[in-house]
């Protein structure tokens, strides 16, 4: 007897349907599972055989033969273990294939029967949707990720014995919880009213957040640009619907968090500067999303940026100015999203001091610290600031911003930017290309007479150029200004730590 159980492949972060053939037939006792398993597939014949076994059911003593369609897709995990023995217990009668129309099973069994949670539900969800299957059934603590597509209801299956009395129907699945939640509620983040003094870093964070600006802060050791980086998800506007259903499936596949609702907070990634590179922008032999996917539609942020090996950064470049990142790994190709906001902080100099008399660095010291830091990523950076010391009074002083408040600045800039940009496939400055610029920007005179004048004195390379316009365009943005006017561009020319004051002056 031949039957058909439908379930999904997680490839990357998208769904593929595989379709579990399970064929029983007289002959020597034997269970055969081809169809281009890798070893945590083929070994699910001892979990569901086990399983089957100690749930009671009866297993039976036959040649079994499964097929994992289609079979020239490469597939991996134990979630297919429920599929197969879903197929098996069909075949021997245990279960009625009429039950099992427009449904999809995803699970993986532990060999006293439970049924336990696999990555990627709600890829799964998806996957099953576009299949025009309505119902799927999981381990109980992914009900509530299987169910947060309209269209899909997620069933739980503790064990084998509650799947056959679901499917029989002597079992009603527990109901949907009467108001499932839709969106997780509100995490609470780290305040931007915990710093004290840095009117200027708060002004480039703000700036950086309002445009999706890379931001580079320099500075000392522990004088806060760990603190301020921290801070920046606070004053970051809630996830759209559809970016939030892409940063719920990529925390679901990576299997990072359990997600009963689809997230709401933009991510924050700080992976430390030993990181590989697979593990940043992503790979494995099953490639995984990395770092850089992690933090779509969030923060990246790469603290002591001098640290991180030249490969590491060089890696990040093309995915950076793309946002998405191609993972080759043998046959196969996969592309990951990561449409990010890159955050670097690093210290001055060797030691940690420089521009500060403390510092004791020689001049080549210095220079080789600066060369570390001019590498791959830093024509990537639109917004660079030295963060010192706060004084004593500064430290004194009640918080000059708090983030509700910086919040909304950011989000009335963002939402000019989108009425601006609309058309264009962007939503923010940051990612304005030249031709955006060119159609997107309007200088008044006496500002563009200002930037020739410094662009002329060879103060400014033509992509230094165009960052200091990008900026100058947010800034206008925060002013509620239509036009980029002399003093939103002095701000964003100030705002560029390594030549902002001379080309200020000019
Ligand atoms: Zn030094």
């Amino acid at each position: 007897m031949l039957t058909c159980i439908t379930t999904f492949a997680l490839i990357g972060i998208e769904p593929r349907r595989v379709d579990v053939e399970v064929d029983v037939r007289s002959g020597l006792p034997s269970f055969t599972i081809v169809g281009l398993g890798d070893r945590s597939v083929r070994e699910a014949r001892e979990r569901v055989a086990a399983a089957i076994i100690n749930s009671g059911l009866a297993f039976p003593s036959k040649r079994i033969t499964v097929n994992l369609a289609p079979a020239d897709l490469h597939k991996s995990g134990p979630g297919f273990d429920l599929a197969i023995a879903c197929g098996v217990l069909v075949a021997c009668g245990a279960i009625n294939a009429v039950a099992l129309d427009d449904t999809a099973v995803h699970g993986e069994l532990a060999l006293g029967g439970e049924v336990r949670a696999a990555r990627g539900t709600l890829v799964v969800a998806e996957g099953a949707r576009a299949a025009g299957l309505t119902r799927l059934l999981v381990a109980p603590d992914r009900v509530a990720e299987a169910s947060l597509l309209d269209g899909v209801q997620g069933v739980a299956v503790p064990d084998l014995r509650a799947l056959v009395a679901v499917l029989d129907g002597s079992r009603v699945g527990p109901p949907r919880a009467a108001v499932a939640p839709v969106r997780a509620a509100p995490e609470l983040l780290p305040d931007l009213a915990d710093v004290r003094g840095h009117p200027e870093s708060l002004e480039a964070v703000t700036i950086a957040a309002a445009g999706s600006h890379n931001l580079l802060l320099t500075g000392p050791p522990g004088t806060g640009k760990t603190m301020l980086a921290r801070r920046l998800p606070s004053i970051l506007p809630d996830l759209a619907p559809d970016e939030a259903l892409e940063v719920t499936r990529i925390a679901s596949v990576s299997g990072l968090r359990t997600t009963d609702a689809l997230l709401q907070t933009r991510p924050f990634r700080a992976p430390h500067h030993s990181i590989s590179v697979a593990g940043m922008t992503g790979g494995g032999a099953v490639p995984r999303p990395g770092e850089i996917t992690l933090a779509h539609h969030g923060v990246l942020f790469l603290d002591e940026l001098s640290e991180f090996p030249r490969g590491t950064l060089e890696a990040l470049r093309q995915p950076l100015e793309d946002g998405r990142v191609l993972v080759v790994r043998g046959q196969q190709a996969m592309l990951f999203p990561c449409r990010t906001m890159l955050v670097a902080a690093t210290n001055p100099c060797p030691c940690g001091y420089g521009g500060t008399p403390r510092c004791r660095c020689t001049a080549v010291e210095h220079d080789r610290h600066a060369r570390r830091l001019s590498g791959p990523l830093l024509d990537r950076i639109d917004l660079a600031v030295r963060v010192d010391r706060p004084s004593a009074a500064e430290l004194r002083a009640p918080a000059l911003r708090n983030s509700a408040a910086e919040r909304d600045r950011v989000r009335i800039a963002r939402e000019r930017q989108a009425a601006r940009l609309l058309g264009t496939g962007i939503t923010c400055n940051g990612h304005m290309d030249a031709a955006l610029m060119r159609q997107h920007l309007r200088l008044d005179a006496a500002a563009d007479r200002r930037l020739t004048v410094v662009y002329e004195r060879g103060l400014l390379s033509a992509r230094g150029r165009h960052r200091v316009l990008r900026v100058a365009r947010t800034v206008a943005d925060l002013d509620a200004s239509d036009t980029v006017s002399t003093g939103h561009l002095l701000s964003a020319l100030s705002l560029r730590e390594d030549t902002g004051s001379q080309e200020a002056a000019a």
